[in-house]
């Protein structure tokens, strides 16, 4: 069914509590946790708890949850005390996603140059 976990996939995995992440924020649809390997001062991932492979596929679906960690990638900048940030969905391998599980990176704390992420 659509949306459903995968058990092939990482962030699944971080949703079910199966791998440890540095959780920021949570609700019953959005989760946030600090970037593993972060690439600016601030670098959180923002996902939904349901599984679809891209940002675009989620928004298709689920345009509420879509909104949702939109909201939620804001709360997360605010919360760490940044007005200027960026906020990243890369599609596709060819574009650098390496996580096929929907998620918009934040990116910031620092100038920010063209080439992050
Ligand atoms: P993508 O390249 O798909 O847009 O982003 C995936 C992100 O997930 C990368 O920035 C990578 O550093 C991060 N990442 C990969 N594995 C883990 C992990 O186990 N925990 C956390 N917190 N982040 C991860
Ligand atoms: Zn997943």
């Amino acid at each position: 069914m659509a949306g459903e976990a995968q058990s092939d996939c990482l962030f699944c995995k971080i949703v079910a509590g199966e791998i440890p992440a540095t959780v920021v924020r949570k609700t019953e649809r959005v989760l946030a946790f600090r970037d593993i390997a972060p690439k600016a001062p601030v670098h959180v991932l923002v996902i939904p708890h349901v599984h679809y492979p891209n940002a675009a596929a989620l928004a298709a679906a689920e345009p509420g949850i879509a909104g949702e960690l939109l909201a939620e990638a804001g709360r997360v900048a605010e919360d760490e005390g940044i007005a200027d940030y960026r906020l990243i969905f890369n599609t596709g391998a060819g574009a650098g996603q390496t996580v096929f599980h929907a998620h918009v990176h934040v990116l910031g704390g620092t100038h920010m140059t063209e080439s992050m992420v």
